[in-house]
């Protein structure tokens, strides 16, 4: 029963963040207007916005003009509640089952505004400094299993490794490399997971970067100049993380 409602919620939340992340890397208003599809602007129905089944049925096209819906968004609603039920059924405790569950969240629908507007605003930033402070404060008053100094650990890895890395690209091209936003984001997501999580992360979402970058280069999907973004890579380091060590 208790899968079930996860599922559930899992499948409500990936809705909801595919959603908010289509408007706001738009300009769109959330409320305003409702549903529509992105191709013939026909406003869809609500039978047509039920995560996973209704990309089913309709074969993953708009049930009008027959564009393709992108497959991502079939993939997050896979991935989101998935996810939430691995790390409740392997994770212990509670409060360390909402703590990953919120990274993770918060870590999907950046990468999504960073991959279609490449632009993280203060408020996403601080979605994710929101977590930090939750995950400090929880292991502080001793309701998480590891001890302070562990988290902080994790972050100044983090924070250390961004800055090095900061500082050789900036030697060797004489340019600032990448945003501030991108600074920030790298402790504030490192910081759940200790010192050696920490380098997990970073070298998960460097090599896979490294990699998926040089495909979509070579397979002509980018050109050369392209701004790659971070996000999506951090996020993949962060569930390879979750997946294989931290339990
Ligand atoms: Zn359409």
């Amino acid at each position: 029963m208790i899968i079930l409602i996860i599922v559930l919620v899992g499948l409500c939340i990936a809705s909801f963040i595919e959603t908010t992340a289509y408007r706001v890397s738009r300009g769109i208003s959330l409320i305003h207007p409702p549903s529509f599809c992105d191709s013939c602007q026909k406003r869809l129905k609500i039978y047509d916005l039920i995560p996973v089944v209704s990309y089913a049925i309709l074969g993953g096209k708009c049930r009008y003009c027959k564009a393709k819906i992108p497959f991502r968004y079939l993939l997050i609603e896979l991935l989101i509640p998935s996810l939430y039920v691995f790390i409740y059924l392997n994770y212990k405790n509670i409060y360390s089952f909402f703590l990953l569950s919120y990274l993770l969240t918060i870590l999907t629908y950046m990468s999504m505004l960073d991959i279609d507007s490449g632009y993280i605003s203060f408020i996403d930033i601080g979605l994710l400094y929101l977590g930090s402070i939750g995950l400090i404060v929880l292991s502080y008053i001793g309701l998480i299993p590891k001890g302070v100094s562990f988290y902080l650990y994790g972050a100044l890895t983090g924070l250390a490794l961004i800055l090095l890395s900061f500082l050789i690209i900036l030697l060797i091209k004489k340019k600032i490399p990448m945003g501030t936003g991108d600074l920030l984001v790298i402790p504030a997501v490192t910081i759940f997971f200790g010192f050696r999580g920490a380098l997990t992360v970073l070298i998960t979402a460097s090599v896979s970067g490294l990699f998926i970058g040089i495909a979509l280069i070579l397979f002509g999907v980018v050109k050369r100049n392209y701004k790659f973004p971070m996000i999506p890579y951090i996020t993949l380091g962060v569930i390879m993380e979750i997946l294989l060590f931290q339990h």
